[in-house]
């Protein structure tokens, strides 16, 4: 498994040697402002404690508060949580809002608690990180197998401990709980904004062009719902189980109804299995690993055949596969820009919450609109002026708005 730090470190080495970093600026960006660990103990349901291991890094806050979901997942490692951090600084500066970045993590696999376990080790996260969290100094969210529910709990610890309200400190919180309409599918519309850009560049007829998905969580579910709403042909879409393929489109309605009955998406009438690794070397025109990392490595980026990559996930795509797909002219959308919408409708609801406002879904639509356009057009641009990738260009508009505002 490659460590996801060194590849995010790689990244930036290519973007700092385009772009003539200054050398100072370059060595502050190697490293995370300072990273947590922390040991969570849980009363399990029969009476035992379990301990958790967590953390949160802080990896810089040139721009605004350190931002950034929780995961909650088996793998999860601090060299993970260190590159979804960075990863994340990149990203809320390619869209330009006024955050930094952040990132937390819990091993565990979620799945295997119950509900009541679930909300002792999240208050107990809490209870372990509250100090160094705030509205104003870092604003945590959802990110894989973490829900609203979880961050509604999360904030009501933090606001016990804290002795008030202070309800941006957390985002992705259920309506109830001071969330922002739209942000349950929010990154996957920002990722539809994107599409209809880049279509726009290349000329596409979305009833021409083939997509298969992997992945039907929070993003690529929704991926799927509103790219065939756009009217493109989803030929395969997975989830961590498997996937199904057929290359005249799914019924993605009757996909979804099929796997809510049998808990599966195999056996769906009239389409393929497949394996997850297979559906990444579909003949297909679009990809979108809205998964893992480490998806689209050295030893599959030459089998990939898609003419386009949008990035949903974080970190799908390993440096060494980047350049051979670059090599093959195969465009990819990197995450930092494809999946920023959902931290965009973030940054929403704390102004919401800062200001005491409430917006409506069509406002937050339009907001989130117009930001994903103007940076896929200054990435697309800043390409084509450098002749680089689309990951580099975002790299070097985000580190251009980050260094101008570190002083050393
Ligand atoms: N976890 C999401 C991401 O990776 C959203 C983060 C946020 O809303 O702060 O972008």
């Amino acid at each position: 498994m490659q460590n996801p730090f060194e590849n995010a470190l790689v990244q930036l080495e290519k973007a700092a040697n385009i772009m003539s970093l200054d050398k100072n600026i370059y060595e502050i960006l190697k490293y995370p402002d300072r990273v947590l660990t922390v040991s969570v103990p849980v009363k399990m349901d029969n009476g035992e404690i379990r301990v958790f291991v967590g953390f949160r890094s802080q990896y810089n806050n040139a721009l605004g508060p350190y931002k950034g979901g929780i995961r909650y997942h088996e793998n999860v490692s601090l060299d993970e949580v260190k590159a979804l951090s960075f990863w994340m600084m990149i990203k809320c500066a390619t869209v330009n809002i006024p955050m930094g970045g952040g990132k937390g993590g819990i091993i565990v696999d979620s799945k295997k608690l119950s509900l009541g376990e679930l909300k002792r080790l999240s208050r107990g996260y809490i209870q372990k990180i509250w100090r160094e969290i705030g509205s104003d100094k870092d604003v945590p969210a959802p990110d894989m197998y973490t829900t609203s529910q979880i961050m509604g709990w999360m904030r009501d610890e933090y606001e016990k401990l804290l002795g008030h309200a202070d309800p941006g400190v957390i985002t992705g919180k259920a309506i109830a709980d001071g969330g922002s309409e739209g942000r349950e599918i929010a990154t996957a519309q920002g990722g539809v904004y994107v599409v209809r850009e880049l279509a726009k560049r290349l000329k596409l007829q979305p009833n021409e062009v083939k997509v298969a998905i992997q992945g039907m969580g929070n993003v690529g579910g929704f991926m799927a719902k509103l790219l065939s709403d756009d009217g493109y042909k989803i030929v395969a879409i997975s989830d961590s189980k498997g996937g199904i393929y057929n290359e005249n489109g799914l019924d993605v309605k009757a996909v979804f109804e099929h796997k809510k009955q049998t808990g599966f998406l195999s056996d769906f009438s009239n389409a393929q299995n497949i394996y997850n690794e297979h559906l990444l070397e579909l003949d297909t025109d679009i990809l979108v690993p809205s998964a893992m990392e480490n998806q689209i490595t050295i030893q599959n980026a030459n089998n990939i055949k898609a003419k386009m990559i949008l990035e949903m996930a974080n970190g799908p795509t390993t440096p060494e596969a980047d350049e051979i797909l670059a090599q093959r002219n195969i465009i990819v959308v990197p995450d930092v820009l494809a999946n920023a919408g959902g931290v965009t409708v973030s940054c929403f609801e704390w102004e919401q919450n800062n200001k005491n406002e409430r917006w409506s879904e069509e406002q937050v639509f339009i907001k989130l609109e117009s930001i994903m356009v103007q940076a896929f057009n200054e990435v697309w641009e800043t390409k084509e002026k450098f002749n680089i990738t689309m990951r580099a260009a975002a790299f070097v508009k985000a580190i251009e708005r980050v260094a101008a505002k570190i002083k050393i």
